[in-house]
Parts: C-alpha cells; sequence; structure tokens
C-alpha cells in the first residue's frame, strides 16, 4: 500500500458546480488554506477553498510529520504555541484520525559546539515557557534505543508531537467542509478580477465567483501567482526526499536529527525517514538570479546542507509567462501537482547512514519513497499579511520547511486577519513588506 503517495497519485476530482459568490475565497488546499477554511467556517462565513489537485497533494502530505516548537525563530514561537494547541485538542474536538501523538523531539548533537549552541536557545525556551532541556549522557542514551552512536548532547523537547501528514489536511477539510466551508478540488485559480482597484472575483477553470476578499495560500505556487499580479513575492524551492520504512524495532518514540539521518516513529510503526545534513536540491531557476540577493543570508546559514542543481525546472520556469489570458488554461492547470522525482543517491545515502546510525533497523526496508517541492522565504519565516497594493487579496504563504507542525496556527491567523477578529497571534512580524522597507533580513537560530 502507497499510504502516502496515495493522498496524489489518485484522479483529479473536478468539482460539479463553482459557486457564483463567496464572502472569501482561499487558493490552495495544503494545511494553510484548510486550516483558515476551517476557522473560518466555525464563524459561519461563506468562504470556498479552491485546490488546483488534490488536498495536500504537495508539501503538506510529503513532509516528515514533525510538530516541533523546538529551535524555532522567536517571530513564530507564539504561533507555534497556539497551533501546538490546535493539534492537541482537534482529535478529540473533531473525531478525526490525525495520527497526532507526543513522543519528544530530539536535536542530536554532533560536536560539544552543537551542545553549546542548544544550550544558548535555552534563554529562549525558558522565555517562552517550554519544557526543552538539554540532555547527556545516561538520560540521553535512554531516550533512543538500538542506536551504534553516542551523542555528546540533545536539545529534547518532550512535548513536540508528531502526526501523519497524509491524514491530516483532509482530515481538516473534512471538518471544514462539515461546517459549511466548500472545498473545490480540481480547480485551479487561473487570477483575479478587480473593480476600482480592489478584488472583485476570482477567475476559475470552472468559473468565476464574486468576492471581496481573497487569500493566497498557495505553497510553492506564491511566488508565480503574485507576480501575476504585480506583486513581488521572495520565494525559492527546494527539493526533499524522503522514505518510508515498513514496520521495525523500536529506536524512539518521537523524532530526532542527527546530520546523517532524520528519523521519525509513524503511526502504524515504521518511520519516516530523510538524510539529515544534505538531504536539501535548489534547482536553480530564473527566480534563483532574481531572488539572489535576498537569499544571501540563508544561502549562508544553509551552506554545506544544500546542494544545487540545474535542470528543466530551469527551463519550465523561463517559458512561463509572468501574466496570461484568464480564459484560456493557465499554468496551475499545466502542472497539477508539482511531484518531483525523489534523488536516488540521497535515498542510496539515507539507507547506508541508517544502517550505520541503527542498525536495527537495517532489515527494516524502505517500502515507499517520494520527493517534495520546499518553498523557502529569505529568512525562512512565512509571510502573512494584507496586500496594500491590492486591496482585498492577503497572503499566507512561504512556511519554508516546517509549516506543517505550525500551520493550523497560521490557519487561525490568516482566518483572523481575514474577518477582523482577534486571533491573539501579532502577524505584524511577517509583513511582505519586511523585504523591501530596508529591514534587515534576519534569520533564526541555526541549530
Ligand atoms: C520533504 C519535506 C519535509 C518537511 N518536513 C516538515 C516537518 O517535519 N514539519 C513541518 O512542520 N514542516 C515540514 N515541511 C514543510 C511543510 O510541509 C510545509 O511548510 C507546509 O506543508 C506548507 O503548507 P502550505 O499549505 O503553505 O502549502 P502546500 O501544502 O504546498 O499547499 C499549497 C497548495 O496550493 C495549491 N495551489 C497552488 N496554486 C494554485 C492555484 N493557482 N489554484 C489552486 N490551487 C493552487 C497547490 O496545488 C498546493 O496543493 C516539509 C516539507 C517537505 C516537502
Amino acid at each position: 500500500m502507497n499510504a502516502v503517495s496515495d493522498t496524489w497519485s489518485k484522479p483529479i476530482e473536478p468539482p460539479s458546480t463553482c459557486p457564483a459568490s463567496a464572502d472569501i475565497v482561499i487558493i490552495g488546499g495544503g494545511i494553510v488554506g484548510v486550516s483558515t477554511a476551517w476557522f473560518l467556517a466555525q464563524d459561519g462565513v461563506n468562504v470556498v477553498l479552491c485546490e488546483k489537485g488534490h488536498i495536500a497533494g504537495e508539501q503538506s502530505s510529503r513532509n516528515w510529520g514533525w510538530i516541533r516548537k523546538q529551535g524555532r525563530d522567536v517571530r513564530e514561537l507564539p504561533m507555534m504555541i497556539e497551533s501546538h494547541r490546535i493539534w492537541r485538542s482537534f482529535e478529540e474536538e473533531t473525531g478525526e484520525d490525525v495520527g497526532y501523538t507526543e513522543g519528544g523531539c530530539y536535536f542530536l548533537a554532533a560536536t560539544k559546539k552543537d551542545v553549546e549552541k542548544y544550550e544558548s536557545w535555552m534563554s529562549t525556551a525558558r522565555e517562552f515557557e517550554l519544557d526543552t532541556r538539554v540532555v547527556q549522557g545516561d538520560e540521553l542514551a535512554n531516550h533512543i534505543e538500538n542506536t551504534s552512536q553516542t551523542w555528546p548532547g540533545a536539545l529534547y523537547t518532550a512535548s513536540d508531537g508528531r502526526a501523519e501528514p497524509h491524514k491530516a489536511a483532509a482530515a481538516i477539510a473534512r471538518v471544514a467542509s462539515r461546517l459549511g466551508a466548500t472545498i473545490l478540488t480540481g480547480c485551479a485559480v487561473r487570477g483575479l478580477e478587480t473593480e476600482a482597484g480592489s478584488v472583485s472575483a476570482v477567475v476559475t477553470e470552472h468559473g468565476t465567483i464574486k468576492t471581496s476578499a481573497v487569500l493566497c495560500a498557495a505553497g510553492a505556487w506564491s511566488s508565480m501567482f503574485c507576480r501575476s499580479l504585480g506583486i513581488s513575492l521572495p520565494q525559492l524551492k527546494v527539493k526533499g526526499t524522503v522514505a518510508r520504512t515498513a514496520p521495525g524495532p523500536k529506536i524512539l518514540d518521537g523524532q530526532c536529527f542527527d546530520k546523517r539521518v532524520a528519523i521519525r516513529r509513524r503511526q502504524d510503526g515504521g518511520y519516516t525517514v530523510a538524510h539529515g545534513g544534505g538531504n536539501l536540491l535548489h534547482p536553480i531557476t530564473p527566480s534563483t538570479f532574481r531572488f539572489a540577493f535576498k537569499f544571501l543570508p540563508a544561502l549562508k546559514q544553509e551552506f554545506g546542507s544544500m546542494g544545487l542543481t540545474i535542470n528543466g525546472d530551469f527551463f519550465t520556469e523561463l517559458a512561463t509567462p509572468v501574466r496570461w489570458a484568464l480564459d484560456r488554461e493557465s499554468p496551475f492547470e499545466k502542472q497539477r501537482v508539482l511531484n518531483p522525482a525523489p534523488s536516488r543517491r540521497t535515498l542510496r545515502r539515507i539507507r547506508k547512514n541508517l544502517n550505520e546510525v541503527f542498525p536495527a533497523l537495517k532489515n527494516t526496508a524502505f517500502v515507499e519513497t517520494w520527493a517534495g517541492m520546499i518553498e523557502t522565504t529569505p529568512d525562512v519565516v512565512p509571510v502573512i499579511g494584507p496586500e496594500e497594493r491590492l486591496p482585498g487579496f492577503f497572503i499566507a504563504t512561504g512556511l519554508s520547511g516546517h509549516g506543517f507542525g505550525i500551520g493550523p496556527g497560521v490557519g487561525k491567523a490568516a482566518a483572523g486577519m481575514l474577518t477582523g477578529k482577534d486571533s491573539g497571534i501579532d502577524i505584524r512580524p511577517f509583513r511582505l513588506s519586511r523585504f523591501f522597507d530596508g529591514s534587515p533580513i534576519r534569520m533564526g537560530p541555526a541549530l
């Protein structure tokens, strides 16, 4: 059974009808889009979500499933703490299974210097009253079983959780739909119509929806969508390769990150595994050159853990127009699901490292492999906010490789932004203008 890739490999299910109007239209059915729809539906808002492919067909089903507070940028922590609260109560509140459980999260230190870095993050942990600790010696050895390694220490948060990405966004979409949200799949948004400079309608491949408010939650496509409206959103993509194992012997309950292997226990008793350090591959495209200057700090921080490649993506992007007619097929329909091939080389390295670090899993086979395109902003922190130059257009995107865990929190914040209701989450640190108003590009901790 291909438990994960079933999410995106099934036939597209287009809508039978398209609503003529809505209070709010959401573009994108990833964790951000469905969570926003859920919070809006709870408030009785008439919301329509348009997804060009499948719910969670892209990043939101392909990720590792880590839900962590530790190691985050301080700007994200209040929203992440709220997100954690939402994950904790979701199953009881809705009756839906998303595989949420708390087995703890470990960042495993390769050197004493790493331990010092973790210790320096403890002041943030204390400020936000997290249960994060630096663990060492026997205590660490007791937490992680069946390993050939000893680590000088680890950053550890017992309450950090995990869920099953191939279940989660679909479950949230179902709950939103039960509360009255309209969820359309196989329904690409081609662009917007405006009246007197403000949003007046969303043009989809299946018809036009009159609305005065639109949320762009289009994941890796957000930059291209915004560019078609004349809005610059700095965003680049990196490919991550992942494997799923058959059920295997226990090594830990939660998830851990070592420079060679990142591993999470799955609900089915198997593991989701990836390369810890050298997992990411950035395919160079024209956007790389357009945004190069803004991404310099991120490139410096990630140098060593990221490879560069040039492939067909360069020419695909080069051949994609900046604007297109809204009555013809758009680039979003041409590529319904962004489905990059997993890197065979990375898979070989994951297998080798897994065997070395956790020899007990040597005979536990990889039963499924896939890749996902992660989108990232220059400071690796989301963009959430209204776009002042186009009243009625709002953005919640750029979750930068750690958006699954914080997704429900982003959804709550985005719903508040759209209705004016106080979500209790300050979204000002996430405004798009931070990349253009001379603010320094501030990176989070490099743990
Ligand atoms: C390999 C990998 C590992 C990761 N591991 C973790 C992890 O362990 N923990 C964690 O917190 N995060 C992780 N992430 C990151 C996380 O998956 C993402 O940050 C998050 O899923 C982004 O959600 P989203 O809703 O913004 O975007 P997406 O899930 O990408 O959804 C965007 C949706 O918009 C749709 N769309 C785009 N344009 C249009 C259009 N014009 N019309 C209609 N629909 C459109 C797309 O089809 C897509 O389904 C990982 C990501 C990957 C790829």
